[in-house]
């Protein structure tokens, strides 16, 4: 039975002071339900410590935004694996679609992310989703498909348990516009059926396939209610704690 995941992807907002007493209202809102849910929260990198100490023993999982794949060195700018795991994160988001299409990272960087971050015990929550031209274009399935083949690429199935997938449809991020519960299962049936082709059917049957793009309080049951859908990655709605804990909630409360 996979339990559902939800993270808190909070960009680049918040400041010290607010980016504590988020993470402790979320704690304090949270934490009774992490017998039946994962959730993690992932502040800007500078705020990791601050957020770690604020987050204390209350079970909820901290992750950064972003990780290089170098292990050291002249990469100005760059934090490493083993920093992060230095300030408690447990998780690390990868190939967001920002990054993707602001940033321009490439397949083949997000794949060389993906190995660094699993080799340094980090657990990584890999992006993947297609543009709005795409999707109008019929192209959504082999967007993702070839996004999946080439982030995991070279990754083994011991090695590919480590991660969550999250498909998040690049026209649904931040816009208000979510994809209808019915676009989501599919896509994640397609995700999780490819995975069984990829590795096999016990890896497809574990991994956790989170959906992402304007979820929100009002809509998170309907899509927590598909069979493949596990949990969300959050942006907006993740900076108001009773926001993000009613979504946290709604994932909670999944029909088996
Ligand atoms: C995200 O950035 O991962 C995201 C899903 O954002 P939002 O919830 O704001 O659409």
């Amino acid at each position: 039975m996979r339990k559902p995941f939800i993270g808190g992807n909070w960009k680049m907002n918040t400041d010290g002071k607010s980016a504590v007493e988020l993470a402790k209202a979320v704690a304090q809102k949270c934490q009774q339900l992490l017998s039946k849910v994962d959730v993690s929260v992932c502040p800007p990198f500078v705020y990791l410590s601050a957020v770690k100490n604020a987050l204390g023993s209350s079970g909820i999982g901290l992750g950064a935004q972003d990780v290089y794949f170098e292990a050291k060195g002249a990469f100005t700018g760059e934090i490493s694996c083993q920093m992060l795991k230095d300030v408690g994160c447990k998780y690390v988001i990868i190939g967001h679609s920002e990054r993707r299409h602001v940033i321009k990272e490439t397949d083949a960087i997000i794949n060389k992310k993906l190995i660094a971050a699993i080799d340094a015990g980090l657990l990584p929550i890999f992006c993947v989703g297609e543009l709005l031209e795409e999707r109008k274009a019929g192209k959504t399935e082999s967007v993702v498909k070839e996004q999946i083949q080439k982030g995991m690429a070279g990754i083994t199935a011991q090695k590919a348990k480590a991660i969550t997938i999250a498909y998040e449809p690049v026209w649904a991020i931040g816009t208000g516009l979510n994809a209808t519960p019915q676009q989501a299962q599919e896509v994640h049936l397609m995700i999780r059926q490819l995975i069984a082709v990829m590795y096999n059917k016990e890896l497809a049957e574990q991994i956790i396939i989170q959906y992402g793009g304007s979820v929100k309080a009002d809509n998170a049951a309907e899509l927590a209610g598909q069979p493949d859908v596990d949990g969300f990655l959050v942006g907006g709605a993740s900076l108001k704690a009773d926001d993000f804990a009613a979504i946290v909630k709604a994932a909670a409360e999944k029909k088996k």
